[in-house]
């Protein structure tokens, strides 16, 4: 069966990457896409490199109306992101989003939205595979060291701090470890911001930096041992696999998930 596709942000990083994994993909169409430029323009027009020749639409209202789609991905901005999805479900329309930076309130809302419709939705802070194992991994060791720290890594243009996947990782642990306060009580910065932000306890620094891509390491320290988990996207092919499975899995559900880890076999 073939997958018809729409799909906001082609000429985003992300966004270029995953029409190269759609064109290549036997099972998947790209029929429409999404850009705040090039509206009425052909993606061939404006993309010499690929061959498909699908419109390019600014508006996403009209979009969805006038294309009869299986699944719309998203791969922006937090906040446009937001609203195509919203968009894209009021017009029954099953979602795959890749934008990170959701608020927890922007998730239920779109929880509430997808479930009441019931309409498949998937929103994955990270689609490689290696990172959601370095959750899981994560998780597990929560259950014997109370104290962890991560430092996420990413390049210069990311707009959200701390990263989608950070926490969704410390989430994850939070459901091991119970919440402390962590290093000397009476510790404090000369410098505002050096132990980095704060949840339960658990401290979280955000590097930025041309050159990365997305890394992420999480330490653990205990009695005279540390343990740490780390995982590096080197380009953004890493994510493709997971947005696959993601589109594919999206036709059977319909409910919204959030993370890629609950539709993996893990
Ligand atoms: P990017 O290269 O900056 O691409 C973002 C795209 O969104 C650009 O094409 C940008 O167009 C477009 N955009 C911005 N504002 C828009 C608007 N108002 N209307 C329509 N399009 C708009 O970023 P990226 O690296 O591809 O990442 C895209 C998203 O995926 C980010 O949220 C990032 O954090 C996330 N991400 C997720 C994963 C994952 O595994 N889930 C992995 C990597 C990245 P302009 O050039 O005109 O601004």
């Amino acid at each position: 069966m073939t997958i018809r596709i729409i799909m906001a942000g082609p000429r985003g990083k992300m966004g270029s990457e995953s029409l190269q994994m759609i064109e290549n993909e036997p099972n998947f169409e790209l029929i429409a896409c999404i850009d705040r430029i090039n509206n009425g323009k052909k993606l061939n027009e404006v993309n010499g490199s690929l061959h498909l020749d699908v419109p390019i639409y600014e508006n996403p209202e009209k979009c969805f109306q006038e294309n009869e789609a299986d699944v719309f991905l998203d791969l922006t901005i937090p906040d446009v992101g937001f609203e195509h999805t919203k968009i894209a479900l009021k017009h029954q329309m099953r979602t795959v989003i890749g934008t990170s930076g959701f608020t927890n309130e922007q998730i239920n809302e779109l929880r509430d939205l997808a479930n009441a419709k019931k309409i498949g939705c998937i929103i994955a802070p990270n689609f490689a595979i290696g990172a959601i194992l370095m959750m899981q991994f994560a998780k597990k060791a929560a259950k014997y060291f109370k104290d962890v720290e991560i430092i996420e890594k990413h390049h210069d243009q990311k707009l959200d701090a701390p990263s989608g996947t950070a926490v969704k990782t410390i989430e994850m642990i939070k459901e091991i470890r119970e919440s402390h306060k962590q290093g000397n009580p009476a510790e404090y910065e000369t410098i505002e911001g050096s132990r980095g932000g704060e949840v339960d306890g658990i401290r979280i620094h955000s590097v930025r930096l041309p050159g990365l891509v997305a890394h992420q390491e999480v330490i653990f320290g205990g009695p005279g041992q540390t343990l740490t988990i780390s995982h590096d996207s080197y380009n953004r092919k890493s994510f493709m696999e997971g947005i696959k499975i993601a589109i594919n899995h999206v036709m059977e559900l319909n409910e919204l998930v959030y993370g890629l880890e609950n539709i993996l076999d893990m």
